[in-house]
């Protein structure tokens, strides 16, 4: 019998000592001490002992289970120990590694430019308004002279919404809802920025542009003024040596219309690659506000003229910043993006 009690501490204690965490811990002390364990189902068998052994047995192995109870309350608390300290160890801070850098944002390149020409034409005197995303074809279309038939409704080239509605394909709606709003009063000078969508994607196209639409609307306002505007607008953008050119085009909503060059930014007019050796680039189309436009929109055009343009935001991004690929703006790549800090 004290052999018996002699292996089952010699094993207990072994157990014990090679515990490596609380719940192994707990199974052996339950095994050992439990009322099911072989420290128990020893002192069960104590019946079988001599009666004048019994006491003598009783009390070692009482004293065992003491001992083995202690034993295990050390081992418990150097596990708790070692596990506080793991955590430590997890959330240790070094307080000597390098900080990470704090990265302040930008303003995107389309935005600069979106404001440069604000700016600009702020200092003329015109006023910034904004028109919907979502047009309906009467803005879009039939205000602005456009018919039915005309190849720029065609549903292959617009993203329509519902029958009747589309995202604006121009920013020249608003033009519209600006002359209904405030006709018969004079004078208008407007520019209206923002989005416009068309279903292309390519290099140069994307199917979501900006465009910045320009109206201005008086009694005697001729095409020189147009002229002398836009003049202005592109040597402040571009540059003071900056030139215009004027090239005879077709627009529903102006007559007469006109395409505008400027002198080539990459070779000033002596022609290179870029400007097919033209020495010139096209930047925005204009024109004097077609009598009927005016007419719908409640100015009476033996009254009063106007000139109107409208210009790509990222047309004119692509050329101060010599930027070939369109997609560069709407990709995300801050390699890219960081550049105009
Ligand atoms: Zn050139």
């Amino acid at each position: 019998m004290i052999d018996k009690l002699k292996e089952l501490e010699k094993e207990a204690r072994s157990k014990i000592e090679a515990a490596s965490d609380l719940d192994q811990l707990k199974e052996i002390k339950v095994g050992v001490l439990g009322k099911k364990g072989a420290l128990t189902a020893l002192l069960r068998s104590l019946g079988n002992v001599a009666p004048e052994e019994r006491p003598i047995i009783g009390q070692k192995a009482n004293a065992l289970r003491e001992e083995l109870e202690l034993t295990i309350e050390r081992k418990e608390q150097s596990l708790r120990d070692a596990l506080k300290a793991g955590q430590w160890e997890k959330e240790r801070i070094d307080v000597t590694l390098p900080g990470r850098p704090v990265q302040i944002g930008q303003k995107h390149p389309l935005t600069m430019i979106m404001e440069e020409i604000k700016e600009i034409f702020i200092g003329l005197g015109f006023q910034v308004v904004h028109g919907p995303d979502i047009e309906s074809e009467y803005y879009n279309f039939e205000a602005l002279n456009i018919p039915a038939e005309h190849p720029a409704r065609d549903m292959q080239d617009s993203f329509y919404i519902s029958s009747g509605f589309l995202l604006r394909t121009h920013t020249s709606p608003v033009q519209i809802r600006t002359m209904e709003k405030l006709a018969p009063k004079l004078p208008v000078r407007i520019i209206a920025p923002g989005k416009v969508y068309r279903r292309d994607d390519d290099a140069t196209h994307s199917p979501m542009f900006h465009q910045v639409e320009g109206l201005a609307i008086d009694t005697d306002i001729s095409f020189a003024d147009l002229k002398g505007t836009l003049l202005l607008f592109v040597r402040e953008m571009f540059g003071h040596g900056q030139k215009i050119r004027l090239r005879p085009s077709f627009f529903p909503f102006t007559e007469p219309s006109a395409e505008v060059d400027i002198l080539c930014i990459m070779c000033c007019g002596e022609g290179c690659r870029v400007c097919s050796y033209t020495g010139w680039l096209e930047i925005l189309g204009a024109g004097m506000v077609h009598p009927r436009v005016l007419e719908g929109s409640g100015y009476n055009p033996r009254e009063v003229t106007g000139f109107a343009f409208g210009m790509g935001v990222e047309r004119i991004a692509m050329l101060k910043y010599g930027i070939g690929d369109l997609r560069l703006f709407f990709s995300n790549d801050l390699r890219f993006l960081k550049q105009f800090d």
